[in-house]
């Protein structure tokens, strides 16, 4: 019998997990390297930030899937692969080297920061559940203090919250952090008033939500309003420094925590054997197949991939429906061993929420608003997530939080190092 081709996976997002799926594992051996021992699910970090979602209903275990259904079969390696060299056929993590006879790189992208690098010290961001938690205990903290706090002008300073970025990331954490001031100041910590938390979005463009329709702009514009979100358009960030934003039109603001969502770029994965460079937005340039133009038996897919064509003169949008229709596409063609149908992105719409009642969504042919749009996201993100447990987690969790505004989840856990170094807000 033929020995059976070894494909080596790096990144088990949506991309790589649904590439894995549909993969023959009767034809291939199949190893998934992923940093994370899970998979999970971006479109909800925001709820885990602001204390909506406990991390393990969006994540689901590689292992778990692994033993059966569609998923079983392939292997799971825990690595963050560093270097890649595509003349040898290896891929180096920092516990071992892997070699592949077909290799898909599916990492996805990772917070860009532009030409302010420092920014990754000072500001809190959403890439990750790990991200999103850190974010979560930073505004927890923050409430504790502020309600001890007797000085108003210190309360101010420790509850000023800018978001920077009007994408659905940024309108999101915004829209999340309005409801907590317009709903639970008053009802969990009413040593705080409501004026003294604020919250100010920032974006560059004239409107929120650019990949959308104008009309879902105003809307949401609107929402954020009810919420008490101050937004700020046509800004653009020059700087952060000793809790200052500047913008570079000279305007300055006080912000003691600044959540960062302005952008991403693909994860920086070195790579030997070849001179072929990645395309904008650190993106390997791919072909209407998603192998990389100039590398052999190199494919990448999703978010990290960039594939130009007529329709998409600047590559597909960075969207979890893209990753899983390419990775569908790729898996077929491999188990057939041909390349005849070139990818064509079927776009099912877009949608973003600002909380209760409030969303957004521009379906194929019907624009939604209001509570209709809420509960068309609410089901959309319920089917998409993993596992039938976290399903029905995230909905208990939702229906209960909807008619009692109250969360087990506005914990604070610190860590227990020994010795105990720092705890959130308090000086070295
Ligand atoms: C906060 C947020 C909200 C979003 N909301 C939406 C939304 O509402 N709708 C929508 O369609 N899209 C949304 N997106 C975009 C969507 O999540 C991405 O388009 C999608 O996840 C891309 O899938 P992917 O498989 O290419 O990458 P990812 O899902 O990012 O997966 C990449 C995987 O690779 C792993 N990895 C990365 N680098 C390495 C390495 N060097 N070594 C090993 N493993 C590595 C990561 O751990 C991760 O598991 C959102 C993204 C974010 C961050």
């Amino acid at each position: 019998m033929d020995k059976k081709e070894h494909i080596v996976v790096v990144g088990g997002g949506f991309a790589g997990l649904n590439f894995i799926k549909q993969i023959d594992k009767t034809k291939f051996d199949v190893t998934l390297i992923d940093r994370n021992n899970y998979h999970s699910f971006p479109p909800l970090f925001y709820q885990i930030a602001s204390a909506g979602l406990d991390a393990g209903s969006i994540s689901f275990p590689f292992r778990r899937e692994m033993r059966r259904g569609k998923v079983k079969g392939a292997r799971y390696n825990m690595g963050n692969v560093e270097f890649i060299n595509v003349k040898e056929k290896i891929v180096t993590t920092q516990f071992e080297t892997l070699k592949y006879d077909k290799l898909v790189i599916a990492a996805g992208t990772t917070n860009n920061f532009f030409n302010m690098p420092d920014l990754l010290k000072k500001v809190y961001t959403l890439k990750s559940a790990s991200e999103a938690l850190r974010c979560r205990n930073a505004i927890l903290d923050r409430l504790e203090r502020a309600s001890l706090c007797k000085d108003a002008t210190e309360r101010k300073k420790l509850l000023s919250f800018v978001v920077i970025g009007g994408g659905p990331t940024g309108v999101e954490i915004a829209g999340a952090i309005g409801e907590m001031k317009r709903y639970i100041l008053d009802r969990e910590y009413p040593n705080i008033p409501k004026e003294d938390l604020s919250i100010i979005l920032v974006e560059g463009t004239d409107r929120l939500l650019r990949a959308m329709t104008e009309t879902a702009s105003r809307e949401v514009l609107e929402y954020l309003g009810h919420l008490m979100v101050d937004v700020k358009l046509e800004k653009t960030m020059a700087s952060y420094e000793d809790d200052i934003v500047k913008f570079s039109d000279g305007e300055e603001l006080y912000s003691e925590m600044v959540i960062w969502t302005a952008g991403v770029t693909g994860e920086p994965i070195e790579m030997f054997g070849t001179d072929v460079k990645r395309g904008p937005g650190n993106r390997f340039i791919v072909d209407e197949y998603n192998r990389i133009i100039g590398m052999n038996d190199v494919y990448a897919l999703g978010d990290i991939s960039l594939m130009m064509s007529d329709a998409y003169p600047k590559g597909h949008p960075q969207l979890a429906q893209v990753a899983i229709q390419q990775a569908k596409l790729l898996a077929k063609q491999l188990n057939k061993g041909e390349f005849k149908q070139a990818f064509k992105y079927v776009d099912k719409g877009s949608m973003a929420t600002v909380g209760r009642n409030r969303a957004v969504a521009d379906l194929k042919h019907i624009h939604l608003y209001g509570r209709p749009a809420w509960l068309t996201w609410m089901f959309i993100h319920l089917i998409s997530i993993l596992g039938m447990r976290n399903k029905i987690t995230v909905l208990i969790t939702w229906v209960w939080a909807y008619f009692t505004y109250s969360s087990s989840l506005r914990i604070l856990l610190h860590s227990t190092k020994y010795p105990l170094r720092s705890r959130w807000g308090e000086k070295n």
